[in-house]
């Protein structure tokens, strides 16, 4: 198959509208964790709902603005949604989907899911989506991000990430959940861009360019990684963090969302230290993310310090654990991995 070259502003406005609706849908679910729960008799349920309402919004709006002919990978298919002992969720999906979906029905909402759950081309040129990553963090009430990249040839072009509770004063703690919640969007060698996601679509009028500057030698690194022990490990985080220098206890947070602190300065690396050895990441859960860092002036790699390869389908199957940092902490980062021998 062949793909015609995209217009990177059409798509980065799509991109962002699309983020900006999934992220208000999966607002409204999570303003109603304890009712869903009750409806469909399941704790989780909540995240299953929202993650399928995000996935069949983001389709539709991808649709609406670039047409039918997008492929779209996204980490959702319907199939769950079909099964006669799902009823209830399904309903509660469409319900969600409806919030800005007016006119959708059943068929509409499972038709745009499966849309969104297309096989990577093999000209490597489409869209990947996590329609809610950080679902931990979802069902805390704490980070969690809708990640939306287009790939040109395996290269991440275009990225839109909504963080629904992320602050955008850069002073705020993590932890305090904000009632506006933060987007990013990026485009290859554009940058990266900031703004309240709680804005009427399509006004970028208090967008602000986010640049993140090198470190000054002598200050101390801090670090960010997961929340979930087993997606990341602690002890190598503390070991790496020692050889480094000097440095503070690493902020956890779920999602994508720390690449966006790392750019924004309110971290100095993110980490991501394979718990076990199979692991392979998934693009959803980096593509979009590594675009906002990068644009904004950090390195991302993996941790022995290789570029991401995108054109290995749904995984990164060549890379092993994540390091973004501004470039003389990446730098020493990777040294100090490779020297602990933690990877070898
Ligand atoms: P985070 O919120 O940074 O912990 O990342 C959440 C993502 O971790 C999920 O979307 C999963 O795709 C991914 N994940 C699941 N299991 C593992 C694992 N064992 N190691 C690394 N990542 C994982
Ligand atoms: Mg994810």
């Amino acid at each position: 198959m062949h793909t015609q070259p995209i217009d990177t502003a059409q798509a980065a406005r799509a991109a962002r509208e699309a983020v900006t609706a999934a992220a208000a849908v999966c607002r409204a679910v999570q303003a109603r964790l304890d009712d869903l729960r009750a409806i469909t008799k399941d704790d989780k349920s909540p995240v299953t709902i929202a993650d399928f309402a995000s996935q069949a919004v983001v389709a539709h709006v991808l649709r609406e603005h670039l047409g039918g002919a997008l492929v779209l990978v996204g980490e959702e298919g319907s199939q769950y949604l079909r099964q006669p002992e799902h009823r209830a969720h399904l309903h509660a999906t469409l319900e969600a989907a409806r919030f800005v979906w007016p006119e959708a029905d059943e068929h509409d909402l499972l038709e745009a899911i499966d849309r969104g759950d297309a096989q990577p081309t093999e000209d490597h040129c489409y869209w990947t989506l996590d329609p809610i990553d950080g679902t931990k963090g979802f069902l805390r009430g704490q980070q969690y991000a809708v990640a939306l990249a287009r790939l040109d040839h395996g290269v991440p072009a275009v990225g839109a990430m909504a963080c629904p509770n992320l602050p955008l004063d850069h002073a705020s703690s993590l932890e305090a959940i904000d009632p506006a919640g933060s987007v990013y969007l990026s485009v290859l060698g554009e940058g990266t861009l900031e703004a309240p996601l709680l804005e009427p679509a399509g006004q970028s009028a208090h967008a602000r360019r986010v640049v993140r500057g090198d470190l000054p030698p002598g200050r101390p690194v801090s670090a960010c990684m997961s929340v979930e022990k087993a997606h990341s490990s602690t002890d190598d985080t503390t070991r790496v963090m020692e050889r480094v220098g000097p440095s503070r206890e690493p902020a956890r947070l779920d999602s994508q969302c720390k690449y966006a602190v790392v750019a924004r300065g309110q971290a100095d690396v993110y980490l991501r230290l394979p718990t076990k050895k199979g692991y392979v990441e998934r693009i959803w859960d980096h593509a979009a993310g590594a675009l906002v860092a990068s644009e904004a002036g950090c390195v991302v790699s993996d941790a022995l310090g290789q570029p991401l390869d995108f054109t290995m389908g749904k995984g990164l199957e060549r890379n092993r654990g994540i390091v973004c940092a501004p470039p003389s902490v990446h730098d020493r980062v990777v040294r100090a991995i490779a020297e602990l021998g933690l990877l070898g």
